[in-house]
């Protein structure tokens, strides 16, 4: 068996970033990425809303509001160099009432303390820069854009490949054994070694850390987020990105209006609890999935403190109607033949045994493996500035 200087397991953008900053300091190390799927970004790097993040919402000082500030940067210059589209429309945050825009203010404060470049405007302004959109003030972001995510992926698996790293395609990691010198792993279509393997598995990074033998304190709950799009008369709708103003009670930023790269808008995600981890059809149940949630505390502690959530999400996501009435408090022209189902995605959130979402990024480490274990939202527009670190701390 050849000895690998890095495995990476998972390609998405997270570990496509991480190979690539590995290939970069290091031009010749033996490099494989190991992937279960046929293609890079079949998980949540291909199912997302496509919004490069400015870096509004997060807790000033932890790594995702430092990490999505040059991710944001990163991403525009990654996009120029390999002339992916990106567009940079802007982002408005929309009270509606009184309540939400108490919370714009702190919302306000806290991007400035992030850094981010935003102002306040009133709906009269509001209804200026948007006139189908109505609020009674908002928040301007400026430099929130918009990218096709899979593209830089694929981007990324084309540099890499030319640069030298292997692609172990359709190969699950099903073992992971460390010794003093090595590492070896073993995958559904034989066995890989090295001498420090990166896991960036997303939605299975928990059994991925325990098959390295880490007692994760954490467990991954999936998210399932449902879209419409608009109908392609409707498309042009609105200009900037749309989003409410989220609940701080809440774990989600709420149903918003996303233009894309191609031309299209849509609308959502919902948040519900996934039975399935990686099946993208409605209702689709993983056995497995299903009896390790049961079994996890954590997640009966999180029903508990957000029943209402739950099942205001699982209305949004089994009726239009309803998600109609959210996205009608700010785009009240929108009718129900205007929506046209669309993809969805499934979230990998990290969650505590206590119940709490996890919102930071996670890693952990042993002697000669790294994991990447909860790397939720903005993850895909601050997977550089990630890959970065994880090298960075790799390299101490
Ligand atoms: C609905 C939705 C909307 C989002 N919107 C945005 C947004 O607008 N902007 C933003 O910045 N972020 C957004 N995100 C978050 C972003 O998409 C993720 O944070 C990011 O894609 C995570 O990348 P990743 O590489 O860690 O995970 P993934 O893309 O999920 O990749 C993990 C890979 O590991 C592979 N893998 C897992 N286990 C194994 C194994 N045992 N063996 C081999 N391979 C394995 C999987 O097949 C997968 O390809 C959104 C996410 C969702 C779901």
């Amino acid at each position: 068996m050849s000895k690998n200087d890095f495995i990476i397991v998972g390609a998405g953008i997270v570990g496509l970033s991480i190979a690539t900053r590995l290939q970069q300091l290091h031009p010749r190390a033996q490099l494989t990425i190991i992937e279960k799927e046929n293609d890079v970004a079949a998980h949540q790097s291909g199912h997302n809303s496509g919004v490069i993040h400015a870096g509004v919402y997060y807790e000033p000082g932890s790594l995702k509001a430092r990490l999505c500030r040059s991710g944001l940067v990163d991403t525009i210059a990654f996009c120029r160099a390999h002339d992916i589209p990106f567009r940079q429309c802007g982002k408005l945050i929309v009270a509606t009432n009184a309540r939400e825009r108490e919370r714009l203010l702190r919302l306000h404060e806290r991007a400035r303390s992030n850094g981010v470049e935003c102002h306040r405007i009133t709906g009269r302004e509001l209804t200026e820069l948007e006139p189908k959109i109505s609020g009674i003030a908002a928040l301007k972001v400026v430099e929130s854009g918009i990218v096709d995510y899979a593209k830089i992926c694929r981007k990324l698996f084309e540099l890499l490949g030319e640069n030298g790293a292997v692609f172990k395609m359709n190969a699950e990691v099903m073992g992971i054994r460390e010794s003093s010198d090595f590492v070896d792993v073993e995958t559904t279509t034989g066995a890989v070694s090295g001498k420090h393997l990166i896991a960036c598995a997303g939605l299975q990074s928990d059994r991925v850390a325990r098959l390295a033998g880490l007692t994760a304190d954490f467990a991954i709950v999936p998210f399932r987020g449902d879209f419409f799009r608009l109908d392609a008369k409707r498309a042009d709708i609105v200009k900037h990105l749309i989003y409410p103003v989220p609940d701080p009670a809440l774990p989600f930023l709420g149903v918003h209006l996303t233009p894309t790269i191609d031309g299209g808008m849509t609308v959502g995600p919902s948040a519900m609890l996934a039975l399935h981890r990686e099946a993208y059809r409605k209702f689709a149940v993983s056995v497995s999935d299903v009896s390790d949630m049961i079994r996890y505390r954590g997640l009966w502690r999180l029903l508990l403190r957000f029943p209402h959530a739950g099942v205001s999400e699982f209305v949004h996501t089994v009726s239009r109607r309803a998600y109609l009435t959210a996205i009608r408090k700010y785009c009240p022209t929108l009718g129900l033949p205007d929506l046209v189902t669309h993809q969805c995605g499934i979230r990998a959130q990290a969650v505590s045994p206590d119940g709490y979402l996890i919102h930071d990024f996670i890693i952990k480490r042993t002697n000669r493996t790294t994991h990447v274990c909860n790397a939720p939202s903005p993850a895909a527009t601050a997977a550089r500035p990630i890959a970065e670190f994880v090298v960075g701390e790799l390299a101490d």
